[in-house]
């Protein structure tokens, strides 16, 4: 790809808050990469929505919970890009049960797409922003993750990692000027939210504030801001983005 002057990788990106985080990327001039595990279609409808709208775009497939597809995913960024501005840690899934009947494989698998996912993504783009001495890491947490969470001992522990890998990375990576933050989404409405009945969700709506779900499009304006020069003394931070759930 030619003249690329702003690029960013958001992961996860086929749906959801991923989805909209990239939209808004494209639209504040990045080239975008969108990176999904196992949604081609929906991936490609994204490129084709950021493409509608004159911005550009790829799709790259991998699953970001596997060193030897984050290699690949990082192979190609530098091939169509050269250079990495923003890294969007957004990918996620859960597998929620009470903590005694958790199995295994589902904490390993929570911790591994939550977590380790982050680690990799960041020990690769890492190299290619302190060259740079500029970029923004935003990695996607949850209020989950602050307060906990019954039947989500695998989510929120991943997400508590999250936060505490975000806090370390900041340190480790400010001198040569590069930032990161964590957003921690409340209540949002996506696919992963959709599966809750609506009884609980209405329970969870009246300890909201602000009285709402919010919208993918709340949490990409955070990742933006954070991206943003605007942002250029911010690092280390963790911003709720929750209507006021938790404060
Ligand atoms: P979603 O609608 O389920 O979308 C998840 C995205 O992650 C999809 O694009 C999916 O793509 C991708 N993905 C899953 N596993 C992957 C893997 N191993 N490698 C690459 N991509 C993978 O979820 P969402 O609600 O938008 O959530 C996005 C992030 O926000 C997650 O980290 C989630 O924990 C966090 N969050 C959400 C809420 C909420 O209320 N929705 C609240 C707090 C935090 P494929 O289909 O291709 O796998």
């Amino acid at each position: 790809m030619e003249n690329v002057e702003k690029a960013a990788l958001v992961t996860g990106a086929s749906r959801g808050i991923g989805r909209a985080i990239a939209i808004k990327l494209a639209r504040e001039g990045y080239v975008v990469a969108v990176n999904y595990a196992g949604s081609q279609a929906a991936a490609e409808e994204v490129k084709a929505a950021i493409e509608a709208e004159g911005g550009r775009a790829i799709v790259i497939q991998g699953d970001v919970s596997k060193a030897e597809d984050v290699d690949r995913v990082f192979g190609e960024i530098k091939k169509e890009f050269g250079r990495l501005d923003v890294l969007v840690n957004n990918a996620g899934i859960t597998r929620d049960s009470l903590m005694l009947r958790l199995k295994e494989e589902n904490w390993d698998a929570v911790i591994d797409t939550d977590l380790k996912s982050g680690f990799l993504t960041m020990k690769a783009a890492a190299p290619l922003m302190m060259k740079q001495r500029k970029g923004a890491i935003i990695n996607i947490a949850s209020v989950v993750g602050i307060m906990g969470n019954v039947g989500q001992i695998n989510y929120s522990a991943a997400k508590a990692g999250v936060i505490g890998m975000t806090k370390t990375a900041a340190r480790e990576l400010a001198a040569r000027g590069v930032r990161v933050n964590a957003v921690a989404p409340g209540f949002i409405a996506t696919s992963m939210t959709d599966v809750i009945p609506e009884k609980i969700k209405e329970g969870m709506i009246h300890s909201i504030p602000l009285g709402r779900m919010g919208q993918a499009e709340d949490v990409a304006n955070a990742v933006c801001f954070l991206a943003s020069d605007e942002a250029s003394y911010i690092t280390g931070q963790v911003l709720k983005v929750d209507g006021g759930m938790v404060m």
